[in-house]
């Protein structure tokens, strides 16, 4: 069995889910980084390594359900154990509600809802055997609050918020945590897209007068994932500069 507490990290190829697994392999947790893109991974690896961490990474479509699932599985198998389980893979399909394909509104549900369902279910047999079993899904103020031209997105993360709540409840009998981040604005690949006008509407919004970083968000995953969280579970913490009041 591997001595570490092991970690499974999901979309930390870049953005957000990369500064999840360098922050959590910076407190001594042997990260599996999950992903697509296993050139981005690889170094993402190499640089947790460079800083004295350990970690290894493996690529999955976590839309498919059955190759997510039998990964995490095989992980656990390969580690003797699974203590904390971050579902932080997630994609935007933006439209106006009126125009929104069905294959937009499928696909943002299948990648961010759907696939945090499926790895909670592989992954909950070791997790319940850990002594510090942690999950924390990554949603977004989006989910709290909706979000014009986001009716796919936000429906994803508002059914994450749901999940999360029914899941932490179940598993609270073993000890298990779940909690969801819910990040605001964060300069990430997936923000760097909006177009300036965007930005410009936002930024007033935030009380921080700025967007976040992803160390920000990375730093209070780390918390609920550590030992000094034991006792939050199905929680939302919002992590916006202050938007949501
Ligand atoms: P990002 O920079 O676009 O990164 C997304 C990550 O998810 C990448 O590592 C990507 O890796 C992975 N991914 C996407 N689809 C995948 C799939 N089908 N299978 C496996 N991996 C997949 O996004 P981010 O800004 O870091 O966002 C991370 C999470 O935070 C998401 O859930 C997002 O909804 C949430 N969030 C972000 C913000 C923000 O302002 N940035 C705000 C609120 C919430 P590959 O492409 O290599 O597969």
């Amino acid at each position: 069995m591997t001595e570490k507490r092991v970690a499974i990290v999901t979309g930390a190829s870049r953005g957000i889910g990369e500064a999840i697994a360098k922050h959590l392999a910076k407190a001594g947790v042997h990260v599996v980084a999950v992903a697509r893109s296993a050139d981005k991974l690889a170094g993402v690896v190499e640089a947790i390594a460079a800083a004295g961490g350990s970690a290894e990474f493996a690529t999955v479509d976590i839309a498919d359900g059955k190759a997510l699932a039998g990964l995490i599985e095989s992980i656990a198998d390969k580690h003797g154990r699974l203590d904390v389980l971050v579902n932080n893979a997630g994609i935007t399909r933006d439209g106006l509600f009126l125009r929104m394909e069905d294959a937009d509104f499928d696909d943002v549900i299948n990648t961010n809802l759907k696939s945090a369902f499926v790895a909670m279910r592989a992954g909950a047999r070791s997790i319940m055997r850990s002594k510090t079993g942690r999950i924390i899904n990554i949603g977004s103020v989006s989910g709290v609050t909706g979000n014009a031209g986001q009716a796919n997105y936000s429906a994803s993360k508002a059914g994450l918020i749901g999940l999360t709540k029914t899941v932490a409840k179940e598993l609270a009998g073993k000890g298990v945590t779940v909690n969801l981040v819910a990040p605001g604005f964060i300069s990430t690949d997936m923000t760097d897209v909006l177009p300036p006008q965007v930005k410009e509407k936002v930024l007033p919004l935030i009380p921080l007068k700025r967007m976040g970083n992803p160390d920000e968000i990375a730093a209070v995953v780390a918390f609920l994932a550590s030992e000094g969280a034991s006792y939050i579970t199905g929680q939302v913490v919002v992590v916006d500069g202050g938007m949501v009041m």
